[in-house]
């Protein structure tokens, strides 16, 4: 039969469950199927494999029918607790530490063996949480990234899937309500529930097993977050996501259901068709876009990514860009020089100062969106930046295209214009070297701690901290 130590644990367990239940003990059972009680004892401790011939004996001997033996779950909660007990204390994850295995008898309490079964269950999580260090991650996310520019940013599988589904659910044009949203999960066999007390480290829970999505109540009723997290969940089941077993895996399946929700919310045909009409019109942005699908900002400008190399034939670039100016979120296909670590990560690195994405944070008036020009060693880009607040602080999001693209746009005429030489240094990240001179020795920042793992601290004179900002400030205040 070459079964394994787990299916031999169970089925000794499911042995032992039946007997004891029949009130026999190991000699009496042993005596009417003609082995031994050590005999039994071994097969029902899942060190011998019966024979085929053997388990029938014991099958009829107790009265049940063999499928009742060979079943895979364990008899009862306290057996599956004691199987996993025994394959826990088997990992080289345990062994390693040179400790001894417990033999989970009847004399341990239930207490004892669900505290030790704890114990394990953190152990191998802990690891698992291990595997990944910051470095893999960077770049997994790197590798990720790169793959989806060979592919400009278009999945067209998942706006097939997507489209058929929300066509599937009844929607025929606009904005993707709750209702459809509703509808898509009942076609799914899903519920979408809403509670007050999901686990802190989970966005959604789902219920396989009794067919509910789990999600927070919403905090802006109408916003579309609750729709894209609904739609989320749902895309790991159309997908067919298993367990990610890498960091990789993890990512990139993190990526297909931020695409297929985006897909669902501004969907393929409805959005290429109101862009191509803004094109022909010479009237593209962001902020149209954003308000007739309801969505936010940031998400539309991401959903223009994935869209306008493949349907508008144009390249472009999409910058996430947080109040310290180091970058959250990048993306380019127009050549646009993205500062980058030596590994290829782009988070975390800090984006030249004159670019739109940070410029923007100087502005007063910041309802509507800043054009402007931007010179690069690369070529002229043209850029529209809209900034935002969340409780982590402020932010950027801008898209842009190379200058001949420009025309296309709402803002074209823009007469804002910088220059900007970064990589190289002289551009904005050495200060002055008066100012430098001045300062040196008598300044003093301290670093705010990233919030992120893939945002490494940005190199420079004080670590974390972009020193000509430091230069600048300390300028501004000091009078001098
Ligand atoms: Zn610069």
């Amino acid at each position: 039969m070459n079964r394994t130590g787990s299916d031999l644990s169970t089925l000794g367990h499911r042995i032992r469950h039946f007997r004891t239940q029949r009130g026999l003990t190991l000699d009496e059972l042993g005596e009417r199927v003609g082995l031994a009680g050590s005999q039994l004892s071994l097969i029902e401790n899942g060190k011998r494999e019966p024979k085929l011939s053997t388990l029938q004996s014991i099958a009829a001997a107790l009265d049940v029918e063999l499928t009742d033996l060979l079943a895979a779950e364990p008899p009862n909660p306290r057996a599956a607790l004691e199987i996993e007990l025994r394959q826990a204390q088997q990992r080289p994850l345990y062994t390693e530490l040179g400790l001894p295995a417990v033999k989970p008898n009847k004399g341990m309490t239930d207490e004892a063996l669900l505290a030790l079964v704890g114990l394990h269950r953190e152990l191998q999580r802990k690891a698992t949480e291990a595997i990944a260090t910051p470095e893999e991650a960077r770049r997994a996310n790197t590798e990720l990234r790169e793959w989806m520019r060979e592919r400009d940013n278009y999945l067209p599988e998942i706006e097939d899937l997507a489209e058929t589904r929300i066509r599937a659910a009844g929607h025929v044009r606009g904005a993707v309500t709750h209702r459809t949203v509703s509808i898509m999960a009942e076609q799914l066999g899903f519920s979408l529930i809403y509670v007050n007390d999901l686990p802190h480290s989970a966005r959604s829970v789902t219920d396989l097993a009794n067919g509910r999505i789990y999600l927070p109540p919403a905090s802006i009723p109408g916003g579309h977050g609750l729709r894209s997290m609904a739609l989320q969940a749902m895309a790991h089941r159309l997908l067919d996501h298993a367990q990610p077993t890498s960091y990789a895996a993890f990512l990139r399946q993190r990526l297909e259901i931020n695409y297929f929700a985006a897909c669902c919310l501004m969907p393929q045909e409805a959005a290429v068709g109101f862009l191509s009409q803004a094109k022909r019109d010479r009237n593209l942005a962001v902020e149209d876009f954003r308000d007739a699908f309801g969505v936010t900002h940031e998400a539309a400008a991401l959903r223009f990514t994935n869209l306008a190399t493949h349907h508008l034939d144009m390249p472009l670039h999409f910058l996430r860009v947080s109040e310290d100016g180091s970058l959250a979120k990048g993306y380019e296909n127009d050549g646009l020089p993205l500062p980058a670590d030596v590994t290829g990560g782009i988070e975390g690195q800090l984006v030249c100062r004159k670019w739109s994405a940070r410029s923007a944070f100087e502005r007063t008036n910041r309802t509507t969106e800043l054009y402007q020009y931007t010179d690069t060693p690369v070529g002229t880009y043209w850029c529209a930046t809209q900034t935002g607040t969340t409780s982590a602080g402020e932010f950027s999001i801008s898209v842009g295209v190379p200058f001949n693209q420009a025309k296309w746009f709402r803002g074209r005429e823009t007469t804002n214009r910088a220059a900007s030489s970064c990589p190289d240094p002289s551009c904005c990240r050495r200060p002055p070297s008066e100012l430098a001179e001045r300062w040196l020795g008598n300044a003093w920042p301290s670093a705010r701690l990233h919030a992120h793992v893939l945002s490494p601290l940005p190199s420079g004179t004080f670590p974390g901290v972009d020193d000509s900002e430091v230069y600048d400030f300390l300028e501004r205040h000091s009078g001098s």
